[in-house]
């Protein structure tokens, strides 16, 4: 099956630095595929080079089994777009801004638009100028759904909405999957690409550090854990904990009658567990570290601390 994108050694340079290079992707059709990286890693790059808004230095692109250089408004048409930095302004309401997008886009299903609005909770009459960022992101993101475009393309759609919205929009994904859309969805927001995408490729330095399906990547594999333990030994704890392997970072702290441990767990949580088990937990959280950390710890930047390593 023709792919629904594909990029053959592709290479964006900027003076000397090289915002992507060499970079190899096929995404296949009817798919969720993640581009995650930390900021910088030539996300938005990449995906302004797929929808022809820059130029690649080097390689070969092909958008829906064409070239985006020459597809032109046809080829346009055909992919529903979320840039990174979404700028709407004007007086008009977003319904008439949306139905101008309509013209350009192509058909929209009756009741697509307002279908769309009320799932994302988003109130159409209202001024663009005087929508929130929050707001205004969901308009982009209706427009770039309403003509359920066999291909997304869409730069961290879910910057600026509250917690319920990504969800709903999170679904507004699997939905279009589920249809036979292709969504190609970059993020530097770990889970929301672990809950949404088939496939997921990691990029740092403009490089694919790491390329599989969202298990075989192991990358929910770090986790940050913070307990909080009523009246015990800081100095007992401290050597429970630090006994068991996979936990790096450890830090614990008596303060009154409630001992602080923070600590930094890779693979297996439940010997963990069952240490924490031991004593009267008070509070408990379990936090998705930052993905550059989790990144260059699994895939590797020497100059890093190894997991490995404690600190306490
Ligand atoms: P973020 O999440 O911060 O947007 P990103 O992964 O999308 O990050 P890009 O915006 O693609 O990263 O940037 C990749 C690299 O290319 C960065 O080092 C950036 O500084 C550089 N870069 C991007 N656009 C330009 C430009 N127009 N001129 C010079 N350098 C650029």
């Amino acid at each position: 099956m023709t792919p629904a994108i594909e990029l053959t050694r592709l290479r964006k340079q900027y003076g000397r630095r090289t915002a992507v290079d060499s970079l190899d992707l096929r995404i296949e059709p009817g798919t969720v595929f993640g581009l995650i990286g930390p900021n910088g890693a030539g996300k938005t790059t990449t995906l302004r080079m797929i929808l022809d808004i820059i130029r690649p230095t080097a390689g070969a692109i092909r958008v829906l089994g064409e070239d985006p250089r020459r597809g032109g408004p046809a080829l346009r048409r055909r992919i529903g777009f979320i840039p990174g930095e979404l700028r709407l302004d004007g007086r008009v309401t977003g319904r008439r801004m949306l139905d101008f997008y309509a013209t350009v886009s192509g058909p929209v299903a009756a009741g697509a638009i307002d279908g769309l609005a009320e799932r994302l909770d988003l109130d159409l009459s209202r001024p663009v100028h005087a929508l929130s960022k929050g707001n205004k992101q969901k308009l982009g993101i209706v427009q770039a759904f309403m003509h359920e475009p066999p291909l997304l393309v869409l730069d961290e759609p879910t910057s600026g909405l509250d917690p319920l919205v990504q969800r709903e929009f999170l679904r507004l994904v699997t939905d279009a999957r589920d249809r036979g859309q292709t969504v190609l969805l970059s993020s530097h927001v770990l889970s929301e690409i672990q809950q949404t995408a088939d496939t997921v490729a990691v990029l740092s330095q403009g490089k694919v550090v790491a390329e599989g399906d969202v298990a075989s990547l192991r990358l929910g594999a770090i986790r940050r854990v913070r307990v909080g333990i009523a009246a015990s030994s800081a100095e007992e704890i401290g050597a429970q904990l630090g006994a068991l392997p996979h936990v790096s970072e450890l830090d614990v702290r008596g303060a009154a009658d409630v001992v602080r441990v923070s600590a930094t767990v890779e693979g297996d949580i439940d010997p963990l567990v069952k240490v924490l088990a031991r004593h009267r937990v008070i509070d408990l959280a379990i936090e998705e570290p930052d993905l550059e950390e989790s990144v260059l710890k699994l895939y590797g930047e020497p100059s890093r601390p190894e997991a490995g390593e404690r600190d306490a």
